[in-house]
């Protein structure tokens, strides 16, 4: 069986005692790909890092682009060095994650906006499809993601760790983007989480860890890491009452053939 973790942060310090160990344990446990989502300063040496991490690895793939966190950070000089990062490796086939997280206004929220909005056209520009995280600001994301991203043209985007929702699920797969849950799907009090799962389509889902947060029950309390995804695929088998093959089909199937990869 083949998992996919499409949503991991292994470039990060948590894992720079064991990344080989860590990427090992994921090959053993059947999770053939990984995304790793490059964040932190774009005038540093982070990015760098999240696609190096890419190419030191077969099935790690990798995404530059600026979290709202550190919206108030880009500017011309960081996007040419992202620019610059995308063209430096086939590995990179992403861009994000990038959106709004009105949660924790790390940057005023004006500025996250117009970041985001910039983001999106750039990546559209490179030809990049986008990975989105959206937290407390559910409507001004689908408000931005519906202007920019309605025409015909549009290459698809992630919603990763979804936490909006059903009528925010509904609303972005009809502007013609995947739903990826994380391990918070599997904990004791995440029903509103489940009710958004419940209307995504299986043709639609795409799974992760998130890594190293949200590890998924039974290991919640440790650092998360790929080779958990296995868990959270369990658990939304069995929350759809389907095979835990036919989940990990679809997921990687979604995942394949939404970034046109070759994986067995
Ligand atoms: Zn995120
Ligand atoms: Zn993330």
């Amino acid at each position: 069986m083949i998992f996919i973790d499409s949503h991991c942060h292994i470039d990060g310090e948590a894992f720079d005692a064991d990344r080989d160990e860590v990427v090992e344990r994921a090959r053993s446990a059947g999770v053939k790909a990984m995304l790793n989502i490059g964040t932190g300063n774009p005038h540093g040496d982070d990015f760098k890092k999240a696609v190096a991490v890419a190419d030191k690895y077969e099935e790690v793939f990798a995404s530059v682009g600026v979290h709202p966190h550190d919206a108030k950070l880009y500017d011309d000089k960081a996007e040419n060095h992202l620019i610059e990062l995308v063209k430096s490796s086939e590995k990179v086939i992403a861009w994000g994650e990038i959106g709004l997280d009105f949660y924790y206004d790390h940057s005023p929220r004006d500025v996250q906006i117009e970041v985001f909005r910039r983001q999106i056209r750039t990546a559209r520009e490179l030809n990049l499809p986008i990975i989105i995280h959206s937290r407390d600001a559910n409507d001004e994301t689908v408000e931005i993601l519906r202007q920019e991203c309605s025409d015909r043209d549009f290459r698809g985007g992630i919603m990763h760790c979804f936490g909006g929702t059903p009528e925010m699920a509904r609303d972005v797969l009809e502007i013609g983007f995947l739903i990826s849950f994380a391990g918070n799907v599997t904990f004791k009090k995440a029903d509103n989480l489940r009710e958004s799962a419940q209307v995504v389509p299986l043709e639609k889902l795409l799974i992760e860890t998130d890594c190293p947060f949200l590890t998924p029950v039974p290991f919640r309390g440790k650092r998360n890491e790929p080779s958990f995804v296995v868990h959270t695929a369990k658990f939304l088998a069995e929350f759809y009452g389907i095979e835990l093959e036919k989940l990990a089909n679809h997921t990687k199937d979604n995942f394949v053939n939404f970034f046109e990869l070759k994986i067995d």
